[in-house]
């Protein structure tokens, strides 16, 4: 894994291999600023030659690659063809955490609620009083949106970045807020009628709804039928192979699927089932498109087709930030096979401090501050324990107790119960944690694959 350098004023450098790094460091002409990611000063240099830098995103729902290239090409002296070259650098997985977001939130409007029914007082009508402003995402979206924009500004900041790509689309639903609510008729302009159809064969897993046909020329179908008063609504749309949809006609689908009831059931679930992940991410991606433009960097998007086409062509295990590396156009890559800095989204604690059992009855206090002794939830420490039970070196994660009792996430497990006295900061709490995945073309990380 690269290391990141930065010279005398702070300002970035090309990174560096380890070994040199080791070096700077044991001939005391470098200082390490930052463990995660690994972060060295030079004592005694100021500026230095620079070569294009480019930073690589494949944003997901629940995972976002990173990838950080060096960019060259190779010009074929015969053809003159020039062929873009990429050396990877530094490889990360940022992931995030809207699922605890939507959960939080969940939980804060059930609290809410049953206040409100406890005391009865009177409230003014509050119906249709809310204004959302352009461009709102909902907190778990903002939060993917954030953390990423977040890391693009980080890594910036350690090296010398000169263009970045982002995967864009899988299908282009750039207008689509909340396809299964508005109808097609209110979007066309916006939703033209053939990323009604891209979004339908994502939905339905390109195949036909009725008899599973895949690889086969798929239409349109009303599942209720327009004549009987079917809406042209996503929900009432789907995907039927010619033969199916002539013997379906202007049936209605209980009458046509009637020996075959769980197929009726299924089909109508999934009808109802907006498409989550795939709708949450497009929405995002396109936020973070502007944001990623607002840094005055230029931007080089790619599909999600061509970023597969690219990791089947090279032959590059699947993981998000080989993802990332695959993202636009690429012709070669190499040095591709290192380790990945795998950064967890963990919050900077929590906005409530009652903590309660499950059915929502108080159980404990938190603090009204978050530092103990120096130390906060969150750091990275490093505890030297002389003897006792708990005897030896612990690396991680601190939990801080107010009692100075503290304990350590390890990367061999929780540590419960160590004083603060044996205690060092390595690196302050940022709002995430770090670990190290193996490089991702050994037979471990095979195994664990
Ligand atoms: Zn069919």
């Amino acid at each position: 894994m690269a290391v990141f350098v930065l010279d005398k004023q702070k300002r970035p450098l090309m990174p560096c291999t380890e070994k040199r790094a080791r070096l700077l460091l044991e001939r005391g002409r470098a200082v390490v600023v930052r463990l995660a990611p690994f972060t060295i000063r030079l004592k005694d240099r100021i500026g230095g030659a620079l070569q294009p830098l480019r930073l690589k995103l494949d944003p997901g729902s629940k995972t976002t690659g990173l990838a950080l290239v060096r960019e060259s090409e190779i010009v074929d002296a015969e053809t003159g063809a020039v062929e873009r070259l990429e050396h990877g650098l530094w490889f990360g997985e940022l992931e995030h955490r809207g699922q605890q977001i939507r959960e939080a939130l969940t939980l804060r409007r059930h609290y809410r609620r049953t206040r409100r029914s406890r005391k009865t007082r009177y409230r003014a009508p509050r119906f249709l009083n809310r204004t959302r402003r352009d461009g709102w995402l909902p907190p778990s979206l903002q939060h993917r949106l954030d953390t990423t924009v977040n890391w693009v500004q980080r890594l910036r900041r350690l090296a010398p970045i000169t263009g970045l790509s982002q995967e864009l689309v899988r299908f282009d639903t750039q207008a689509l807020q909340n396809p299964e609510i508005s109808g097609v008729e209110y979007q066309q302009g916006e939703l033209a009628g053939y990323e009604v159809r891209e979004y339908l064969l994502e939905k339905w897993h390109r195949s036909c709804a009725y008899c599973g046909a895949t690889h086969v020329p798929l239409e349109i179908e009303h599942i209720v039928p327009r004549s009987s008063g079917g809406s042209d609504r996503v929900s009432n749309l789907t995907l039927a192979c010619q033969p199916c949809n002539q013997r379906k006609g202007s049936r209605s689908i209980e009458d046509f699927l009637q020996r075959q009831p769980a197929r009726l059931h299924q089909i109508q679930a999934q009808a109802q089932a907006p498409l989550k992940d795939a709708a949450a991410v497009n929405a995002t991606r396109w936020a973070l498109l502007n944001a990623l433009k607002a840094t005055g960097l230029p931007v080089e998007t790619g599909s999600g087709g061509r970023t597969k086409f690219n990791r089947t062509r090279l032959n590059l295990p699947k993981t998000h930030a080989l993802d990332a590396a695959c993202v636009g156009a690429v012709d070669h890559v190499r040095d591709w096979n290192r380790p990945i800095l795998s950064i967890r989204a963990t919050g900077r604690g929590a906005y409530s401090r009652t903590r309660t059992f499950k059915n929502g009855f108080p159980r404990g206090y938190l603090m009204r501050h978050k530092r103990v002794h120096g130390f906060q939830t969150g750091d990275w420490v490093h505890a030297e324990v002389p003897k006792g039970k708990k005897a030896g070196v612990h690396v991680g994660r601190v939990a801080v107790r107010q009692t100075g009792s503290f304990n350590i996430q390890a990367q061999a497990g929780t540590v419960q119960g160590i004083s603060y006295r044996h205690c060092r900061v390595l690196q302050r709490a940022d709002g995430y944690g770090y670990s190290f995945q193996p490089k991702p073309d050994t037979e471990e990380a095979r195994r664990a694959a």
